[in-house]
């Protein structure tokens, strides 16, 4: 289930119906984005950076360069570490801060920046690669 959840993505979120259920699910049991959305659904104008859209919290992201607005899926607790694991793996080990990006410009976690610099300096496969040619 891990696995699932952890791939998750907009264009899935729009096609799985059973992803979005457990998603908002989750949502609503994560102590820090609870509060978020029920504080949304009373007042929907409380929270200016996040929004509720098919039952599920998004931060609004505003892209200065292309002067728009971006969502990005609220990433709840308890599924962060296993989308953390996913995409730093899938993406072939990259560094920290490329790691961070990547996660960055589809999620949202309060501690991803965090967990991720914890996550990858116990990879083993970072830890036992040879990177000469990188500064990171
Ligand atoms: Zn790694």
């Amino acid at each position: 289930m891990c696995q699932k959840l952890a791939v998750l993505g907009k264009d899935i979120l729009k096609n799985q119906p059973i992803a979005l259920d457990l998603l908002s699910k989750a949502h609503k049991e994560d102590a820090y984005l609870s509060v978020i959305y029920q504080s949304l659904k009373d007042n929907p104008h409380k929270f200016s950076k996040f929004a509720i859209k098919d039952s599920v919290l998004y931060k609004i992201f505003y892209v200065k360069h292309f002067q728009t607005e971006n969502l990005l899926i609220c990433l709840p607790d308890i599924m962060t570490p296993a989308a953390v694991h996913t995409l730093h793996v899938n993406l072939g080990h990259p560094s920290i801060s490329a790691t961070i990006k990547s996660f960055q410009a589809n999620y949202y976690n309060r501690r991803a920046a965090q967990l991720i610099r914890l996550y990858i300096q116990s990879c083993h496969t970072c830890t036992f690669a040879t990177k000469p040619d990188t500064k990171n």
